[in-house]
């Protein structure tokens, strides 16, 4: 399929998408009274309930569940040397061409020939760009240091490997857990939140005896697919990509990617690489501390090999938006639908009195405080209750709990399913634990 053709189906699907998002307070385009930030976006009040449920599922999985890794909440600004070390100054570029005339920029491999694909204007020679940004830390500029924002968090991890090891009691193999935000100044971000200049890695590195990371490899691989699957996305639009020689980092043994059916391609969400003993070595020669681990049962020193599981929240984020989107043709109309697992929905229930007479708005008030303390529901009493129901079912809202005239009669009120729209009634005192065993099962 060629690009173009590609890219205008790639905007049909997202475009709707988008506007959701947009229309429900999923994500917004940064600074949009000023005409917008480009690739630069803002998670609404929908949205950032998302994230975190996104970002809080993966900590459980990782650090609740496993007593062998430990988090971390590395800052974004480091040493320097950091980035000399792990080969970011030298080698993080991309090759860039101008447009002399619109001084637009490209990144060479992006272009065919030597002409603007914008205005037909007369292109440079292509010359490298680191694509870490750039700052100064310190009052004075003349002694400033020029810092960076950091391009991967992994980093972080690596240069506390030492600090966790005398402080966590934790014995290789183990792993280090981090979720935050990184910067890499992309010429070509695309696809809405799908390629951006700020984003947030949800990233584990985790410590092995050499000899033993291909089997820790194989372990991991299958861990991070199965949190996929939990997630709720569909089994047919994930695969594995593994790299082969032209795209394997020159430090990894092996390096597979969970990728995700797009509109726009099968592009990757996660990346799962051995890294060997590359990282710590590269920060020992240049700390000249040693990195080294001492095994206490074998009487072995070794380096550590890392096995890296690095997700981006934000793609996750847009991934599942996208695999719950569902637009559905009834009788009169067309539904438009979000079918996200109840474990990470913004909200797990809203709350309706049918009428706001009659002691319904109490009774639904009530049920929503109780809900409230361990979850987040949604009252609502505005408008015909079926244009409520459709509210909800655009924001993902898996249950909408209306209170009606019954109710007031015999304490039971009416559930509503998002996905079957087929409703229950059941006992108002057995809703909060119903609830419950939906929302984490
Ligand atoms: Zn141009």
């Amino acid at each position: 399929m060629s690009e173009k053709k590609q890219s205008s189906i790639m905007s049909q699907e997202m475009t709707k998408v988008i506007s959701l998002c947009r229309r429900r307070g999923f994500i917004f385009q940064s600074s949009e009274i000023y005409g917008g930030l480009e690739s630069c976006y803002d998670y609404g009040p929908l949205g950032v309930e998302l994230k975190n449920n996104v970002k809080r599922f993966w900590w459980n999985a990782m650090v609740r569940d496993h007593e062998n890794i430990v988090g971390l909440d590395a800052a974004i600004l480091m040493h320097p040397r950091v980035w000399e070390a792990s080969g970011h100054v030298e080698h993080f570029t991309d090759p860039m061409v101008d447009c002399k005339v619109c001084k637009h920029r490209f990144r060479s491999d992006m272009v065919e020939g030597d002409k603007c694909p914008d205005c037909g204007g007369q292109l440079t020679e292509a010359r490298q760009f680191n694509l870490m940004f750039k700052t100064q830390m310190g009052a004075v500029t003349d002694d400033a240091y020029e810092v960076y924002l950091r391009p991967e968090t992994a980093q972080g991890i690596y240069v506390n490997f030492l600090n966790i090891l005398n402080s966590s009691r934790q014995k290789v193999p183990f792993g280090i857990a981090q979720i935050g935000k990184a910067f890499r100044n992309e010429i070509t971000p695309r696809n809405f939140t799908f390629r951006t200049r700020e984003f947030e890695q949800a990233e584990m590195q985790f410590f092995v005896k050499p000899g033993t990371d291909k089997e820790w490899f194989e372990y991991w691989k299958e861990q991070r697919m199965n949190w996929y699957y939990k997630l709720g996305i569909r089994k047919e639009k994930l695969a594995f990509h593994q790299h082969d020689k032209d795209e394997l980092a020159h430090y990894a043994a092996d390096a597979y990617d969970v990728q995700y059916e797009f509109s726009f391609g099968w592009k990757e969400l996660e990346g799962i690489h051995n890294r060997t003993d590359y990282d710590l070595k590269k920060h020992q020669e240049f700390s000249k501390k040693n990195q080294s681990y001492f095994d206490d049962q074998t009487r072995e020193r070794y380096i550590p090999y890392i096995i890296e599981t690095s997700a981006g929240v934000d793609r996750t984020v847009l991934t599942i938006l996208m695999d719950a989107y569902e637009e559905q043709q009834l009788e009169d109309d067309v539904r438009i639908v979000l079918h996200l697992s109840p474990a990470i929905a913004p909200y797990k229930a809203a709350i309706f009195p049918l009428v706001k007479r009659d002691g319904m708005p109490e009774m639904a008030r009530k049920i929503t405080d109780e809900l409230k303390k361990r979850y987040m529901v949604f009252y609502d009493d505005g408008g015909a209750v079926g244009r409520r129901y459709r509210r909800q079912d655009e924001a993902g809202t898996p249950f909408c709990i209306t209170v009606d005239s019954q109710s007031l009669e015999d304490q039971t009120v009416t559930i509503r399913d998002r996905d079957s729209m087929q409703q229950i009634r059941i006992s108002v005192d057995q809703v909060a634990e119903w609830l419950n065993e939906k929302v984490t099962a």
